[in-house]
């Protein structure tokens, strides 16, 4: 079996029911993969703190290694310093630190960080070296960005600032991960940027998502995934395949990890993982 390093991605569940879900979820990919953490999503101005709070003591209390996710952008540093303690009160070293977005029609303040890098600092600045810090890498760039070269000299700053390793957004052109690699390298940029695996298992949801998020989906892969129409299996196994493809590309060509956002839900990353000999 392979033995590269794998992380799971949640999302906070919202009702008791989803979370006991959730923990069955968890502990079905932790026996399976052994992942080396479990990261759990942030509602942008801080929607889903409780939650993810609740989540991730869950996960590090069964055992498992947590990474809340932690976005700042309409946040006072107050209320990070505090989350930052209540992590360290529950035995968190992990975190993913972004910026968020604002919520559509947000008419708050835009709060004491304007980008990630500051958050990093801040992080950096507050609690020294306790947290492994994770931050967002964007190989088909990011909506904003405004030139390529602006958006290493940003990443760049993100490390600078503190940050150890980086999760891209999903892509499904290993081309688009590989370029970034070599543009980091000809910066001195060196920490690990872990590709995140993004299954497919609605195309439309898929599709609507991926115009938001600058996320590519090849011509002919879309042309393929809208000729599943509602045949929902097929479409996931010929997904699983897919997606197993491009794993096996992206860690022949050296990529330190894998980061799967699950969607909370086992078997798609488990039919990735299955294919690429990292699970039975
Ligand atoms: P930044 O690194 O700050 O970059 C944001 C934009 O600003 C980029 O276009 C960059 O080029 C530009 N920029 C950066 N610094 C500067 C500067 N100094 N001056 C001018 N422009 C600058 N969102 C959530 O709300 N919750 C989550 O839990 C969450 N998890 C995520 C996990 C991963 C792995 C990824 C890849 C994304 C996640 N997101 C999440 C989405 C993320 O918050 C958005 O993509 C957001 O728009 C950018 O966040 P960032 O941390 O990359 O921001």
């Amino acid at each position: 079996m392979t033995t590269t390093p794998v992380s799971c991605e949640f999302f906070p569940p919202r009702t008791e029911q989803g979370m006991e879900k959730l923990k069955r979820v968890h502990d079905k990919l932790n026996q399976a993969l052994n992942p080396e953490y479990f990261s759990v999503t942030f509602g942008a101005g801080g929607s889903t703190q409780e939650k993810t709070l609740e989540t991730v003591v869950h996960i590090q209390q069964s055992g498992s290694q947590a990474a809340p996710h932690l976005s700042c952008i309409a946040s006072a540093k107050d209320n990070i310093r505090a989350l930052l303690q209540s992590y360290k009160d529950n035995g968190i070293s992990r975190i993913v630190a972004l910026r968020g977005d604002k919520p559509s029609g947000w008419l708050g303040s835009i709060g004491e960080f304007s980008y990630a890098n500051e958050l990093v600092s801040f992080i950096r600045e507050e609690t020294g070296d306790y947290f492994h810090l994770e931050v967002a890498a964007y190989p088909e760039f990011h909506p904003q960005s405004k030139t390529a070269e602006t958006e290493f000299k940003y990443f760049q700053q993100k490390v600078e600032a503190g940050a150890n390793a980086a999760i891209t957004q999903y892509f499904y052109n290993a081309d688009s991960y590989f370029y970034f690699m070599d543009e980091c390298q000809k910066r001195g940029i060196d920490i690990p940027v872990v590709p995140g695996i993004m299954p497919i298992s609605n195309f439309e949801q898929l599709s609507r998502f991926s115009d938001t998020c600058g996320a590519d989906i090849p011509r002919w892969l879309r042309w393929k995934l809208d000729a599943f129409k509602d045949d929902s299996d097929s479409l996931q196994k010929f997904g699983a395949e897919f997606l197993g493809r491009l794993c096996e590309r992206l860690i022949q060509g050296g990529a330190p990890g894998i980061h799967f956002y699950t969607l909370n839900k086992a078997n798609l990353t488990l039919n990735i993982a299955r294919n690429i000999g990292l699970t039975q």
